[in-house]
């Protein structure tokens, strides 16, 4: 059996799993939080990474470790084996995801400390959508400055459209390259992706992570006039409208809660006045919050219906996407005249497996499929390495 070190390493926090490669097992798994706060078990990541390897015990045989790295840009368009230069190449994309490619690194850095011997891959979160048309990824502004600064869309959550499409593809039993697929990722981050015969041809996170549906904390699609309007206004600066729209937007902004199961349960609440929901979520202000949550994903869905020409599965996956019943049925609702429907009684069953949640004989199959990052990151770490 083939043992992969899956590591993803956040600014404050190393989410690990060990993956055995021919079952998709995971051997442990383990995350460790508030790296370098007061009273953390771990005070930097050198050290939490000595935990983490502590937790896998002796005995195993890891053949590499896959590191989840955000953003390759065009430099990296697949899975690659991990030196200095490549280190060094990952850095200087840190420009273009401040947040998480340094984050990244410290954990890349740490874990080869700490495992000399063994190869260790990045594999990209932004590499299945290097098949993303020039149509697809150019924004229509001054092509000098866009070349000049890197400015298109690269698109994310990568791993998981391309784990989640080909399982859709196979549990339809269809050729993947006869597949047309749209999948909606609804996590704390969320996005949607149009997949044609395995490839991403439309996705709605753009240059960054920011942009597209309406995400926990991130305000997704926006006019842009609107930085100029807060800055002149608002007296905003850029700092601050970065804070605003990653932070404070999003389903946090309009309800005061990021968390899907806070909104919804202040949603179902049934009361009406302002403040009587879960975490002080007034009912009527998340049900208002859940709409614009909705009616974004039915454009997204309707707009990429357009662009594939046909559609054969519409897949949901992702926090949200696997676990909220309610969600899955009205976000849908209105969608028939497309072919798309769902079934109540199989959109409510408790599975954990993928599974069908369109009625029979429904034109277009509506799936829930659990994504699994872990084993897509082991499986492009090894076939980088063979
Ligand atoms: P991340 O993007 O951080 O990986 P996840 O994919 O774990 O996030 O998704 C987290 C989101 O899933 C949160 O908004 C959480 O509220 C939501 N979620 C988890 N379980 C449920 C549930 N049973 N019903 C509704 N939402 C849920």
């Amino acid at each position: 059996m083939t043992e992969i070190f899956v590591v993803n390493s956040g600014s404050s926090s190393i989410k690990y799993q060990l993956v055995e490669l021919e079952t998709g097992n995971a051997l442990v798994n383990g995350l460790i939080e508030r790296i370098g706060e007061p009273g953390s078990e771990a005070e930097d990541h050198g050290a939490g990474m000595k935990l983490a390897l502590d937790h896998l015990g002796d005995g195993h045989d890891i053949a590499a470790v896959g590191h989840r790295v955000v953003h390759g840009g065009t430099r990296f368009t697949e899975a690659t084996v991990i030196t200095d230069e490549i280190e060094q190449q990952i850095d200087d994309l840190s420009p273009l995801a401040p947040l998480h490619n340094p984050a990244n690194l410290i954990g890349i850095r740490a874990a080869r400390k700490a495992l000399p011997d063994i190869p260790h891959v990045a594999v990209f979160d932004t590499a299945f959508h290097r098949t993303l048309a020039p149509e697809a990824y150019t924004y229509a502004i001054d092509a000098a400055v866009a070349e000049k600064y890197g400015v298109r869309r690269y698109g994310f959550h990568g791993t998981s459209h391309k784990y989640v499409s080909e399982r859709a593809a196979e549990f339809l039993g269809r050729p993947l390259a006869d597949t047309k697929t749209i999948v909606l990722h609804l996590g704390n981050g969320a996005s949607a992706c149009a997949i044609d015969g395995g490839r991403s041809v439309e996705t709605s996170m753009g240059m960054t992570p920011l942009e597209g549906l309406v995400m926990g904390t991130r305000s997704g699609d926006l006019d842009p006039a609107i930085l100029g309007y807060l800055h002149r206004q608002g007296g905003y600066d850029f700092d601050a409208l970065d804070d605003l729209l990653n932070k404070r937007s999003g389903l946090l902004g309009l309800t005061g809660s990021g968390d899907m199961r806070d909104v919804e349960a202040a949603a179902g609440g049934g009361g009406t006045s302002e403040d009587d929901g879960a975490e002080g979520v007034g009912a009527a202000v998340a049900e208002a919050a859940l709409a614009v949550y909705r009616h974004r994903i039915r454009s997204y869905v309707g707009a990429y219906w357009a662009q594939l020409g046909r559609l054969d599965a519409l897949v949901f996956t992702a926090g949200v996407g696997e676990n909220s019943v309610s969600l899955r049925e009205t976000t849908l609702v209105g969608l028939e005249g497309l072919g798309i429907s769902v079934d109540p009684a199989r959109n409510a069953s408790k599975s954990r497996a993928a599974r069908y949640i369109s009625p029979d004989g429904s034109p277009v199959a509506v799936l829930v499929i659990p994504t699994n990052e872990e084993l897509e990151i082991a499986r492009q770490t090894f076939a980088a390495i063979d």
